[in-house]
């Protein structure tokens, strides 16, 4: 089906001036060019995409030679990578339904996913080796119009995610479609359509096949696309969050109390603060997913006589240990992980010279509202996350206050202003 440029809402004007430079040079060198993709899902939903991906029928050899400012990567399937700055566009050649259909040249290579045959194919078999119908749409520059071979309009107006092909098959061959259905239908408010929706739940363990580098990679698009709350709920609706935090769901299946409302609040924070365009950390993400499995863990040392900090450490490692053969967290969000953790228990002491140095460490902010969130699901005293609060904010002398153990204290201290800045 074709749907002129009269009868859909995608107007150039809201494409990125990249690609449509890709686009235009493509076509003037007489290939076919086409927008595809989430870029064009997105845009017919009014929606702004957060790239933009260009097919042609132009070789990667040949869009290399178009454009100058190009890199071909990827070994066994080759995409080209035109560069305009820090904006990349990315330019795949129409491929076939074939390929194990990793997106990538990097996850179809290095990151191990099963490849058949690689063949460059039509525009049509392009579309078939897709995920979703609605990511299937292609907006041809030629004419401005949106092809669609699988019926991707329709089910975008339905807003239904439906696997193209047999779902059972396209999972099997690559598991990551389970979590992709999961995010899509929590960015879109999309509904999984039946087909689609019923080998979930059966299929969920397929995930561990997945390596633990592409895990991560997926789980930071699940939970940093404005709706971690919304998709959180989906993981567990589809079964399939032991999968990916093994730990952290048995420990909700124990019906710990205050797990379930830390990570409730630890998602809708999330969501808050990438609506406020502030800056979101996966070490702090990680660090709610992964907090009641460690602080169990910790009193189980503890229940053994181990010191509390110790066993906290050791703790850390047991969990980490056992997650990281899932989810690949790289060291420089794993290490500021550790230090949110291992800096709650010194949010009990208010007295003295301690909250003053809390305060200068490079981490408080961090382990400051990770302490909040413990606070609002139960875990830390309300007045103690008060006391910090007004404290950081100014209004209260660590001397003035009265201590855990009631006592009022006596020695007044001078507050370090450089060093509630830097904090
Ligand atoms: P987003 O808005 O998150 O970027 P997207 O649909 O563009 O969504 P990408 O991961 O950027 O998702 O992939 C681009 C396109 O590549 C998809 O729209 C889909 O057509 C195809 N694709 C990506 N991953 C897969 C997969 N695992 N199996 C089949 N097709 C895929
Ligand atoms: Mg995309």
């Amino acid at each position: 089906m074709i749907i002129g440029r009269d009868n859909h809402p995608i107007s150039r004007a809201n494409i990125a001036k990249e690609a449509l430079k890709v686009l235009y040079r493509l076509k003037d060198a007489d290939y076919e060019a086409y927008l595809v993709g989430g870029g064009v899902r997105d845009l017919l939903l009014g929606l702004h995409p957060k790239d933009f991906d260009v097919a042609t029928n132009a070789h990667p050899e040949e869009v290399a030679e178009v454009f100058n400012n190009c890199r071909l990567i990827g070994r066994r399937f080759r995409l080209a990578h035109v560069h305009f700055g820090r904006e990349i566009i990315e330019v795949a050649t129409f491929r076939s339904l074939t390929s194990g259909a990793a997106d990538t040249a990097e996850q179809a290579t290095d990151e191990g996913m099963v490849l058949r045959d690689n063949e460059y194919g039509t525009i049509e078999e392009d579309a078939l080796r897709r995920d979703f119908t609605v990511n299937a749409l292609y907006y041809n520059i030629r004419d401005f119009s949106i092809v669609d071979y699988v019926g991707g309009v329709d089910d975008l107006n339905a807003r239904l995610l439906r696997l193209m092909g047999d779902p059972e098959t396209r999972y099997r061959e690559d598991p990551v479609r389970m979590i992709r259905a999961v995010r899509f239908a929590a960015k879109l408010g999309f509904s999984i359509e039946e087909k689609t929706e019923e080998p979930i739940r059966r299929l969920a363990t397929l995930l561990n096949d997945v390596p633990p580098a592409r895990m991560f990679e997926e789980v930071l698009k699940l939970f940093l696309s404005g709706h971690a709350q919304a998709t959180y709920d989906l993981l567990q609706h589809y079964h399939l969050l032991p999968c990916l935090f093994p730990d952290t769901a048995a420990t909700l299946e124990n019906n710990d109390p205050s797990t379930a409302p830390l990570i409730r609040r630890g998602m809708q924070n999330t969501d808050s603060r990438i609506h406020e365009g502030k800056p979101v950390t996966p070490a702090f993400l990680f660090a709610v997913l992964l907090w009641g499995p460690v602080r169990d863990r910790a009193a189980m040392y503890e229940a053994d006589d181990v010191p509390a900090y110790q066993a906290l450490h050791a703790a850390v490692n047991d969990i980490l240990d056992r997650q990281l053969q899932r989810i690949a967290l790289p060291r420089r969000f794993s290490t500021p992980m550790r230090e949110i953790w291992s800096l709650q228990h010194r949010f009990l002491q208010t007295r003295g010279k301690r909250p003053l140095r809390l305060l200068s460490h490079p981490r408080f902010r961090a382990a400051y509202d990770f302490m909040l969130l413990r606070s609002e699901a139960g875990e830390v005293d309300a007045e103690i996350a008060q006391w910090w609060t007004e404290f950081q904010v100014g209004k209260l002398e660590p001397s003035q206050h009265q201590d855990r153990d009631g006592k009022p204290k006596r020695r007044r201290r001078r507050r370090n202003n450089s060093k509630k800045r830097d904090a």
